[in-house]
């Protein structure tokens, strides 16, 4: 595409997939003319990569190899420590930037609004994924993994990897990236059963078979779900043969319906038409009280009167992100995105707001792969550089010069890659995996300062 003269100046906030997606399309969608400068509020790149993804799912984590090429573009620069809102405003970036794109996620963990929610032991799994993933937010976190029951509420990939996490042992998780401490925090687990619990049937489970499948290959945890409860109503035996995922799914659920393996220190229990109605204790968890449920004539799920209780001690809701507004953003509270199309965002008139762009979660909601956020960064960036052509680069002042006047302590990308360093170094010292990372935001500035 035809560009004007002098490269354009991007700011992208988040340096999750969705803004490495972003600078790499400005960068192939501009043959290199252009500067985009990647911010991150955190001092290492990447988002849900380094703190989403399962630390046992390496392949999947390898995809930060990719990312890394993209920041070592002489083009791209990376900004870490950097905070919207807290350190830069969007005014400011507006001041320095022909453009600026929003990439900032979905930082925040759903409620499910039930009486006990706020009770010890209820808890987000987002917080539990942020504290084995190393997120320093979460470093000193801790889990009453003492308890023997654990009750995971939602049939997702996150609830999948919270209920995989929970049930695999300590040993089996050395060989990952995961703190030293979370190490000896699952040492100590007492965690006999976890359950995971579906609001609807088996054939509207939103995880993904393959996904699904890890859990019944566990050489540490037997698994079950019962025949009643994969019972299917004409219109999910009908989206079970339609649909690939689904009948998928129904697959390899239905290897569990029988005996559970024996001998197994750990048991998975999988739930379906069980909606969360109370979290019962005195003073802590003890107990998840759940309505069983049906689909009625519109397929919306609908309580039968009947309930249950679990005698658990810790409850993970894991029923979705959202992400939050960002100062001065267009933001819709009914489905936690910024107005936007194709990644224009669009003000209350509807009329896209000049120079302001999403890409990733916070564009489209916390839905898809990974790389669901190639193409949905390469569509904003090709309506950004349309709304561009013909325009000439004006910033009223450098970032350099307005951090600097700031006294920001940035984090730069080669500040990052001595962090990087003393990760790999710490996982070689305690004879674990290529990595272990360093989660307290102390430790790890003084990494990325060259310091010990
Ligand atoms: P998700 O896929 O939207 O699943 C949320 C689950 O919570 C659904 O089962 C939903 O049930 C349930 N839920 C929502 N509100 C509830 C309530 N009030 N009570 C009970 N259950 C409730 O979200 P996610 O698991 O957080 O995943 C987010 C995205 O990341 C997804 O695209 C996912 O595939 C992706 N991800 C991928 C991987 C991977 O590829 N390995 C790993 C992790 C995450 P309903 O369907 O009934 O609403």
């Amino acid at each position: 595409m035809a560009r004007m003269a002098s490269p354009a100046l991007v700011a992208v906030i988040g340096s999750g997939p969705a803004g490495i997606y972003a600078a790499e399309a400005l960068v192939k969608q501009t043959d290199g003319n252009v500067r985009v400068d990647v911010f991150d509020r955190l001092p290492t790149p990447y988002g849900l990569v380094r703190y989403g993804v399962a630390p046992d799912h390496k392949s999947i984590k390898a995809i930060a190899k990719y990312l890394q090429k993209v920041l070592e573009n002489p083009a791209v620069r990376f900004f870490g420590c950097v905070e919207l809102g807290r350190d830069v405003s969007r005014a400011d970036l507006l001041d320095c930037y022909d453009a600026v794109i929003y990439s900032t996620g979905a930082m925040v963990d759903r409620q499910m609004r039930i009486p006990g929610e706020e009770l010890p032991g209820s808890i987000a799994a987002t917080d539990f994924v942020n504290w084995y993933c190393g997120h320093p937010d979460a470093a000193d976190h801790t889990f009453d993994l003492s308890v023997e029951e654990v009750a995971v509420i939602g049939v997702g990939n996150v609830a999948v990897d919270v209920v995989r996490i929970l049930a695999k042992t300590a040993e089996e998780l050395r060989e990952t990236d995961v703190p030293e401490q979370v190490i000896e925090a699952l040492s100590a687990s007492r965690v006999k059963r976890v359950h995971m619990i579906g609001r609807r049937g088996p054939a509207q489970a939103k995880f993904t078979t393959k996904e699904a499948r890890e859990l019944g290959e566990l050489p540490s945890a037997s698994i079950s779900v019962s025949p009643e409860d994969m019972a299917l109503d004409p219109a999910s035996a009908e989206l079970a043969e339609s649909d690939r995922k689904v009948g998928g799914n129904i697959k390899a659920l239905n290897a569990w319906t029988g005996e559970p393996a024996a001998g197994r220190p750990r048991h998975i229990d999988v739930r379906f038409w069980r909606a969360p109605a109370e979290i019962i204790g005195t003073g802590r968890v003890e107990g998840l009280k759940l309505e069983k449920t049906r689909l009625d004539e519109t397929g919306r799920v609908t309580g039968t009167g009947e309930f249950e209780t679990l005698p658990v001690g810790l409850v993970m809701r894991s029923v979705g992100y959202q992400s939050v507004p960002l100062e001065g953003v267009p933001f819709d509270e009914r489905s936690y995105t910024v107005p936007n199309e194709g990644g224009r965002i669009t003000g209350p008139d509807g009329d896209p707001v000049p120079r302001e762009y999403v890409a990733g979660w916070i564009k489209r909601g916390p839905s898809g792969v990974v790389g669901t956020n190639k193409s949905d960064a390469a569509e904003t960036v090709r309506n950004l550089l349309e709304d561009l052509e013909g325009s000439e680069t004006d910033p009223k002042r450098t970032i350099e010069e307005l951090l600097e006047s700031r006294g920001l302590p940035v984090v730069t990308y080669e500040d990052w890659l001595k962090l990087d360093a003393a990760e790999i170094a710490l996982a070689e010292s305690l004879d674990r995996g290529e990595r272990v990372k360093l989660a307290r935001w102390e430790a790890m500035t003084s990494a990325c300062r060259g310091r010990e």
